[in-house]
């Protein structure tokens, strides 16, 4: 590896122009990824500028839609009343991200932008209809639906100098309910084997309105368009469920690794894809169902 000079930006028209002045530079946000890839060997480019100071890329308002910085943390997700409560999946998902340690450092812009198609965020997102805004010192701002941002493993949309400013997740109607479920094989400090997440909208008992998304089953977080239409019409009764599993499983499309073959992935994935539909419609109905809806061991807890 070259030398890496390392700047440390305190607000965003410092960070884009270190980033934007053309030479090879990356920003650095709790460096959970970034420089854990570079100890795995990965080269960093000759500028690291890091964004953690930037007091503007702070917080979460939810008092609309919602909107969090880019620094907003697994932590900070994790305990916001208002996301536990309204766009419930995505607490789903930061809650299970590493340890402790992993989701204090670890934000949502550098999830997003890491573009893993095993990050946790990344269902819950699409299944929200997301999108995140992207700033350049040339071209100002743009907007992007969270469809459109992921173009492959570890691969963004985003333009070289482009620093992603927050992402919005829009308010949802009544009687919605969303959740975010992983398969793992232990408990903690684990990345997902397969996972789902599904965001539901009911009439009385009937699901009206519905999307799931899939983690770990293709080169980037895939939408399942079988699944949701599975549920459409139904009241989510078993039957329901059992066509939700078939369609995820259609479609998906997973690799086979040394952490789980791809008969194995396509199988589990229905699993799970019914669990989170399950879950986003149980707590559409007003049910209490824990966070995060993967079990977890805790203190104190039985599930
Ligand atoms: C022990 C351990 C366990 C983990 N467990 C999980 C897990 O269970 N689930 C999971 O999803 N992830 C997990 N991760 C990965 C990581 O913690 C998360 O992806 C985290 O959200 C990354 O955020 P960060 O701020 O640390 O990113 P960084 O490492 O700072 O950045 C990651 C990438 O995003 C880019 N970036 C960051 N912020 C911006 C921005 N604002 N604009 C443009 N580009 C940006 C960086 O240039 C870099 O390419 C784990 C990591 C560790 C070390």
């Amino acid at each position: 590896m070259g030398d890496v000079a390392f700047h440390t930006a305190t607000t965003v028209d410092e960070a884009l122009s270190l980033v934007g002045d053309g030479s090879d530079a990356k920003v650095v946000a709790g460096g959970s990824d970034l420089i854990v890839q570079a100890r795995g060997g990965r080269d960093l480019p000759a500028n690291v500028v890091a964004i953690h100071r930037i007091e503007a890329l702070r917080g979460i308002d939810a008092s609309g839609d919602l909107t969090l910085g880019a620094l907003a943390s697994h932590a900070d997700i994790t305990a916001s009343a208002a996301i536990r409560s309204t766009w419930t999946a995505l607490a789903d998902a930061s809650a299970i991200v590493g340890s402790h340690a992993t989701r204090n450092v670890g934000t949502i812009g550098g999830n997003v932008m890491n573009a893993s198609p095993a990050m946790e965020t990344g269902a819950p997102l699409l299944v929200l209809d997301a999108r995140v805004t992207l700033r350049s010192a040339a071209g100002g701002d743009r907007t992007v639906p969270i469809d459109e941002l992921w173009t492959g493993p570890g691969r963004t949309s985003a333009q070289p100098g482009e620093l992603l400013i927050d992402v919005v997740v829009p308010s949802l109607p009544a009687h919605s309910g969303s959740a975010y479920v992983r398969l793992e094989y232990r408990r903690a400090m684990e990345i997902a084997i397969v996972g789902a997440s599904a965001c539901v909208t009911l009439d009385g008992d009937v699901v009206t309105s519905a999307a799931v998304a899939l983690t770990a089953v293709g080169p980037t977080l895939l939408r399942s368009p079988s699944a949701a239409a599975a549920v459409i019409g139904t009241t989510g009764d078993a039957a329901a469920l059992a066509a939700v599993a078939a369609g995820a499983s259609a479609d998906a499309s997973p690799i086979s690794d040394l952490r789980a073959n791809e008969d194995y992935r396509r199988a589990m994935i229905g699993v799970i894809a019914k669990r989170a539909v399950d879950v986003a419609i149980r707590r559409a109905r007003g049910e209490e169902f824990p966070i995060p809806a993967t079990p977890v061991f805790m203190e104190g807890s039985a599930r």
